[in-house]
């Protein structure tokens, strides 16, 4: 789930910078079905650009352009020898012919998944492009409009209305962006060919099963190139797990029927262990003689511990909570705003695993719900690190002795930790920010 939540977030975030018309070309409808299973929706022409024919920029021998054309040329048999696992979970033979007869790879999938702009993106990027007044105003109308709505499912899900309705804005500017890839073939591609065949297999399995169970219509199936659909991009394997039919029609509609989609969005958190009646966290005011050490996201305190360290809102109002438990996050050092992480931040990560993501929800969950921006300048000055540097620092890290996981240029708490060991060892302040000072010290 990890990772691939992340190939998600790129695409929203082109679509979002580059314009959606641009990334997700709209490229007609299917055709009208009849009969109870509709023609196959696969293997049309795309207007989408081409595969480039490239190896992808991961190096993994399975993204060799020698790999990608072999695994596509055995395509067919691919999916043949997926037909016994399909059987297996009850898939019709019907149903699996009718959804794979035509299908064939998208191999411009190929260069989408190895190429991840979002990680070279800074927080105050995402949070410009994805919390602008646009997004704040559809949202607040989204929340008058289905008001009822609303407050039904958070009495059944114990899930604040703020923070669906922005998963609902970050993740596809409220369905506009949801991108036009049919699921079937998108997931199916991903199973035969490139890096990640396994885990995508089981969410073609997971696609075959919604269309064999009629939860949402075959021509509405369709999405981000990583197999995301729907308003609030549910994978297919997440659909399984937290889809509810809401609206009581015998389908779970998580893409045409609203009630399903929120419900369903927030019981999707519910399980990632939302606290009911708790927020996702608070700007803070980091003292600049604070240690830093104590900003890692294994240290959950007690607020009130953190107002000891020093830390304050940046208004001066009180915690409403000081007794819930949080972590300290400084995503630009010691130069930008501090952030108390609550335990809702953890399940806003779990739907979306990348920092700045979740924190862009949570910020504009807050401008939903009527309060300001943070106040707090961010460090704009600072040098964002490219993808190929941020390679590097992990790869000089690792011949520093540090564990930061396998280098892949996307920065997690492993990599912030070891970040901050390096800037103590030589006498910067310890905040865990990727600046170029740090690369520098690294090369030396
Ligand atoms: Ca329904």
């Amino acid at each position: 789930m990890r990772k691939t939540r992340c190939f998600l977030i790129a695409a929203v975030m082109v679509a979002a910078s580059a314009g959606a018309a641009a990334q997700n070309p709209r490229d007609g409808r299917y055709p009208a079905t009849t009969g109870t299973i509709p023609p196959p929706v696969l293997g049309r022409q795309s207007v989408a650009p081409e595969w480039s024919g490239e190896s992808g920029a991961s190096g993994h021998p399975l993204m060799t352009a020698e790999a990608i054309r072999a695994a596509a040329a055995n395509f067919r048999s691919c999916i043949e020898r997926i037909w016994p696992l399909a059987s297996r979970r009850g898939i019709t033979r019907n149903v699996f012919a009718t959804y794979t007869a035509q299908l064939t790879p998208d191999l411009r999938i190929m260069d989408l998944l190895d190429n991840q702009p979002e990680f070279t993106k800074s927080f105050w990027d995402y949070l410009d492009i994805l919390v602008t007044p646009e997004r704040i105003a559809s949202g607040r109308a989204l929340l008058e409009k289905y008001r009822t709505v609303f407050d039904t499912v958070e009495k059944a899900y114990g899930v604040d209305r703020y923070t669906v309705t922005a998963i609902w804005g970050v993740e596809t500017n409220y369905g506009a962006i949801g991108g036009e890839r049919p699921v079937i073939r998108s997931t199916a591609t991903l199973a035969c060919v490139g890096r990640r065949q396994t885990y995508f297999r089981e969410e073609f399995l997971s696609a075959l099963e919604i269309l064999q169970r009629g939860d949402v219509r075959p021509d509405r199936l369709v999405g981000s190139w990583a197999g995301a659909f729907g308003p609030t991009q549910f994978m297919p394997t997440a659909f399984k797990r937290y889809a509810v039919d809401f609206d009581h029609d015998g389908r779970r509609d998580v893409v045409d029927s609203v009630p399903d989609l929120i419900a369903s969005t927030a019981n999707n958190l519910h399980k990632a262990g939302w606290v009911n009646g708790q927020t996702w966290g608070y700007e803070v005011v980091v003292p600049a003689t604070f240690n830093f050490m104590l900003a890692d996201h294994a240290r959950m305190l007690p607020i009130r511990e953190w107002e000891h360290q020093g830390l304050a809102r940046p208004d001066g109002k009180p915690f409403p909570r000081p007794d819930d438990r949080a972590f300290l996050l400084v995503p630009a050092g010691v130069q930008g705003p501090g952030f108390l992480m609550l335990a809702n931040f953890r399940a806003i990560m779990k739907y979306n695993p990348a920092e700045a993501y979740a924190l862009a929800i949570g910020h504009l969950a807050d401008r939903l719900r009527g309060a300001p921006p943070f106040v707090q300048p961010w460090p704009r000055y600072e040098h964002v690190l490219s993808r190929t540097e941020r390679l590097e620092l992990q790869q000089l890290l690792t011949r520093h002795g540090y564990d930061v996981g396998e280098p892949d240029g996307q920065f997690g708490a492993k990599t912030r930790a070891a970040i901050r060991d390096f800037q103590a060892k030589i006498g910067q302040v310890p905040d865990g920010f990727a600046s170029a000072v740090v690369l520098e010290r690294l090369r030396k």
